[in-house]
C-alpha cells in the first residue's frame, strides 16, 4: 500500500518575509489593495489559503516588491492563513497546511454568516475577516500548490464563466471542472462566483505544481501575470518580465465525473498513485474504503489529486474524464 511518492523531494522553496504586510493597506491585516486612477474591476490575487503552499506568497511578494500598480480598477493581494504559514518548517513541510481546519472548506454563506458557535475555528474567523475583500472582487485567482509533481492545474469549479476565463488564460497543463467537495465549500464555490450567467464575479483556483519545488513559484508568478494581463487593469509592459516568453502548449480539459469521499478510518489506495494517473479500463480496483471496493467508473479514468492521508469525511480522490 502506498499513497504518495513525494516523501524524498527536497524543499527548494523558503517562506518569504511577509511581515511588512502585517498591517495591510486598509482594514484587513495582510491584505494590500492598490487603486488605479480610473474606474475598473477589482482583481484579487490570493495566497496561503493553505499555509504550506509557499508559491503563491512568493509570487505575490515579488509582484508587490516590483511596485506593480493598476492603471484602472483595483488590485488586491491577500495572504490568507497566517497562523498556519507561521508554522512552516522545511524539516516537516507538510504540517502547516492549516491549524484548526482546512481553510478552503469554509466558504459557504452558512458558515461565513453564522454567529460564532461550536465548530468555530481560527480559519473560519480569518475567512470572515477577509471575506469583504472577496465580496467586492470581480476576478479572483486563488494560488495553490499540490502534493504530486504534475503539470499545473486550473480548477474552474462548476461555473461556465470560470471555465471560459480559464480557457482564455490558457495554461500549460490541465483545466478541471468539478462540483466541489462534500467536506465543505472552497472559495471558488461561493455563490458569488458560481451560477450559470456568462457574466459576473469569477474565481479560479490554480495548482502551480509540487509544493516544495522552485518551479512552482515560477509557475505561480507566470500565471498570476497572465491573469493580470487578461484582467486588463495593468499596462501590459509592466507585466512583460513575468509573462511566458513562448506560447504555452494547449491545456487539456478534464471533467470530474465522481468525487470519492472517505467513509471509514480504513481507506487506502491499492496501488501507488502519483497524481493524474490514467486508468485505462472501467471497473479497475483503485482503493479499499474499509471493505468497500472503489473502482473506476469508466474507461480512461483520470485520478485527480489523490490525498496522501485520506481522512474520513474528506475527499480521497476525484475521478475525471478528458473532454475533447
Ligand atoms: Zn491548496
Amino acid at each position: 500500500m502506498m499513497t504518495a511518492t513525494t516523501g524524498s523531494l527536497p524543499v527548494e522553496l523558503r517562506p518569504p518575509d511577509i511581515g511588512r504586510y502585517r498591517h495591510g493597506s486598509h482594514a484587513i491585516p495582510y491584505a494590500i489593495t492598490l487603486a488605479g486612477g480610473r474606474p475598473g474591476p477589482h482583481v484579487v490575487i490570493s495566497a496561503l489559503m493553505h499555509g504550506n503552499e509557499l508559491c503563491g506568497a512568493i509570487a505575490a511578494d515579488r509582484l508587490l516588491s516590483a511596485g506593480l500598480r493598476p492603471a484602472r480598477g483595483r488590485l488586491s493581494f491577500i495572504f490568507c492563513n497566517i497562523p498556519a504559514f507561521a508554522q512552516f518548517h522545511p524539516d516537516y513541510p507538510a504540517m502547516s497546511r492549516y491549524v484548526d481546519e482546512d481553510m478552503n472548506r469554509v466558504w459557504s454563506p452558512g458558515r461565513l454568516d453564522a454567529l460564532p458557535a461550536p465548530g468555530d475555528s481560527g480559519e473560519l474567523r480569518r475567512a470572515r475577516e477577509i471575506w469583504p475583500l472577496f465580496a467586492s472582487a470581480d476576478l479572483v485567482l486563488d494560488i495553490h500548490s499540490m502534493l504530486h509533481d504534475t503539470v499545473p492545474m486550473m480548477l474552474a469549479g462548476a461555473a461556465p464563466r470560470a471555465l471560459a476565463l480559464a480557457q482564455h488564460i490558457g495554461l500549460p497543463g490541465w483545466i478541471v471542472t468539478d462540483q466541489g467537495h462534500a467536506g465543505g465549500s472552497r472559495l471558488i464555490d461561493h455563490p458569488r462566483f458560481t451560477g450559470p450567467e456568462p457574466e459576473g464575479p469569477t474565481a479560479l483556483l490554480v495548482e502551480c505544481g509540487q509544493h516544495w519545488q522552485r518551479q512552482a513559484a515560477d509557475t505561480a508568478l507566470t500565471i498570476a501575470a497572465r491573469f493580470l494581463e487578461i484582467s486588463d487593469i495593468i499596462q501590459r509592459d509592466a507585466l512583460t518580465p513575468w509573462l511566458p516568453s513562448t506560447p504555452w502548449a494547449a491545456s487539456r480539459l478534464v471533467e470530474v465525473t465522481q468525487t470519492i469521499t472517505v467513509l471509514t478510518n480504513q481507506f487506502h489506495f491499492t496501488h501507488e498513485v502519483s497524481g493524474m494517473d490514467i486508468i485505462p479500463t472501467a471497473g479497475t480496483l483503485i482503493a479499499l474504503d474499509g471493505d468497500r471496493p472503489v473502482r473506476t467508473p469508466h474507461d480512461h479514468c483520470i485520478l485527480i489529486m489523490p490525498a496522501r492521508h485520506p481522512v474520513r469525511g474528506h475527499t480521497a480522490v476525484r475521478l475525471g474524464r478528458l473532454v475533447a
